[in-house]
């Protein structure tokens, strides 16, 4: 009788409610222009990750899947030019990977150390922060467009002797390439971990985490990728995930957490020891992953080693010089002057050219003229940069002189 009772309060209370249709709209289909993405990301995806996106779905735990995630993180590990074992795609934004770093390899108490010198850096800064305590986290700051040299990096490693030094490869907001060469080593002397961001960059130019000694390092799916939005490929040097499994605290972040994200991805990996399990424990359910853009994913890194990473990052090289002395011959600079043929030079960064507005010329103007009658979109500059720069983007399939609407 009770239960009779119940089951007719709740239906008398269902039958008060009524369906509110305010929001119910009527949009039709979705019309989107077909742009030519020349900014600084996302830039168009490759015809093959395109299709990809529309592959069939199936369950997290299909042994067919299982295949699809071990052949990624393989991928990821020659994209990232790395033996690390705990490589893999974060399900998110490259800010989320950014998270992922940040989240895990500080604790409250950690001296870090964080080279800000733009946008992107100063991001990573403001994560920092709310992880670590406040009075712990350096702020080695230098003008937006300038690049660290390697004796500046020593001397604050010594003064402030940090767990952990981040700094951005690639700075979208400035068009500068960060020199990387020696300071994995330094780190490594001083016993600090190396953290780099790379999400404007990986896979259109130079970059190798083993030999530079990086430990920590991610990546975006849209940028020289050709991939889509949303899922950022990352990876730990063993010397990383050793340093999260000796925690005082747990990670703050769940969602983030390396350990439980590996649980899935790779239960055979001991973050303590580095330790390989045979045979492979049983993958553990974290979230459900995003597998269309794993997918994805899978297919932009699988058509980078197709082409091979040496010829990608030339293309990417040409596409910039051919942008560059299209700009001189038409009497327009550049804004960070030095080009460095070096992989290990400061300078340019080949996939994303920062370029001085004219006196006198409105950058947005230029910009909306581009974008309605030639479909192409460029971008203006950001904080300290915005109205005096545009930013174009020469990134994974775009980075070509076949451009084609
Ligand atoms: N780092 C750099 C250098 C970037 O250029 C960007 C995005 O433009 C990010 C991080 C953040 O990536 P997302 O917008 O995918 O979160």
């Amino acid at each position: 009788t009770i239960q009779k009772r119940e089951i007719t309060s709740i239906t008398s209370m269902m039958s008060n409610n009524t369906v509110s249709n305010k929001h119910k709209i009527a949009c039709g289909d979705m019309k989107l222009p077909v742009r030519l993405l020349l900014g600084p990301g996302p830039s168009n995806l490759h015809p093959r990750v395109n299709q990809q996106l529309i592959s069939s779905m199936v369950g997290y735990t299909d042994a067919s899947y299982y295949k699809v995630m071990d052949e990624t993180m393989e991928l990821l590990r020659y994209l990232f030019q790395t033996d690390n074992h705990f490589t893999i795609p974060i399900s998110g934004a490259g800010t989320a990977a950014m998270e992922t770093c940040v989240a895990n390899l500080i604790e409250p108490g950690d001296k870090v150390v964080c080279c800000v010198s733009g946008f992107f850096s100063d991001r990573i800064y403001q994560m920092a922060v709310r992880y670590g305590a406040a009075s712990d986290i350096y702020k080695f700051s230098k003008p937006w467009g300038q690049w660290f040299e390697l004796d500046e990096i020593k001397q604050v490693l010594e003064t402030q002797k940090p767990r952990l030094l981040t700094m951005v490869f690639g700075e979208t907001s400035t068009g500068v390439r960060q020199p990387m060469h020696g300071i994995g080593e330094l780190c490594r002397q001083y016993d600090c971990l190396l953290m780099v961001d790379t999400v404007a960059a990986l896979g259109g130019v130079p970059f190798y985490v083993d030999q530079w000694k990086v430990d920590a390092c991610y990546t975006g799916g849209q940028k020289c990728l050709a991939g889509p939005p949303g899922i950022s490929p990352l990876t730990f040097s063993d010397r990383a995930c050793a340093r999260i499994a000796a925690r005082k605290t747990p990670v703050a972040n769940w969602y983030l957490d390396a350990t439980l994200l590996g649980g899935y991805w790779c239960p055979e990996y001991n973050f303590a020891n580095a330790q390989i399990a045979t045979p492979q424990p049983a993958r553990r359910y974290h979230h459900t992953t995003p597998s269309n853009l794993i997918y994805a994913l899978r297919e932009a890194v699988l058509v980078i080693a197709d082409e091979g990473l040496e010829n990608v990052w030339k293309r990417h090289r040409e596409a910039a010089y051919q942008l560059y002395s299209g700009l001189e011959s038409l009497g327009i600079s550049c804004h960070i002057p030095t080009v460095s043929e070096n992989d290990n030079g400061g300078g340019r960064l080949y996939s994303l050219t920062t370029v001085k507005v004219p006196e006198g010329v409105d950058a947005k103007q230029i910009m909306t003229h581009l974008l309605n009658n030639y479909n192409i979109e460029i971008a203006g500059g950001i904080g300290d940069l915005a109205g005096k720069i545009w930013r174009v983007g020469l990134m994974g399939t775009n980075a070509s002189n076949n451009n084609k609407l």
